[in-house]
């Protein structure tokens, strides 16, 4: 399945496979702050992370949101930060899915995360969850994961 931009109160959300049939030039119609919901998006590859970015070059210093991203985009936005936003970090991270994993009994899952839970001071509750099997703190998979919520 291709990506579909479809449209709820206010939110864009974008679903689907981000490949080299995406086409995101119906965001440029959309006015600024623009607030994605990610949450529908499956994979991403690299054909598609080039329309994103090129998407990004062209919606500019605008502000925009992004809201529920799954792992498969908090990954590429930790690796890439043009998705933040080209001259300046016009693209905020509202909430994400960010995995995690207990070192004592090797349990992984995946939480959701909140800005306001990283910034400006970051929850222990965000970087330490509680596992939900033996109770221990678990850790970030990718240790510098939390940063894509940096303002
Ligand atoms: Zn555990």
């Amino acid at each position: 399945m291709t990506m579909k931009i479809t449209r709820s109160a206010g939110v864009v959300f974008l679903s689907g496979v981000i490949d080299e049939s995406a086409d995101f030039s119906p965001l440029l119609q959309e006015e600024a702050p623009l607030s994605l919901n990610l949450s529908g998006v499956e994979r991403v590859n690299s054909v598609g992370l080039r329309s994103w970015m090129r998407f990004m070059v062209q919606w500019g210093d605008k502000t925009l949101k992004y809201l529920e991203c799954p792992v498969v985009v908090s990954d590429q936005i930790a690796i890439i930060p043009a998705l933040r936003g080209i001259k300046s970090r016009s693209a905020h991270v509202i909430s994400a899915m960010i995995p995690y994993e207990c070192y004592a009994c090797q349990h992984q899952e995946d939480f959701r995360v909140t800005d306001s839970q990283v910034s400006p001071q970051p929850d222990p509750k965000a970087l330490n969850p509680e596992c939900p099997k033996c109770k221990e703190e678990m850790e970030l998979v990718n240790p510098g994961q939390l940063s894509i919520f940096e303002p």
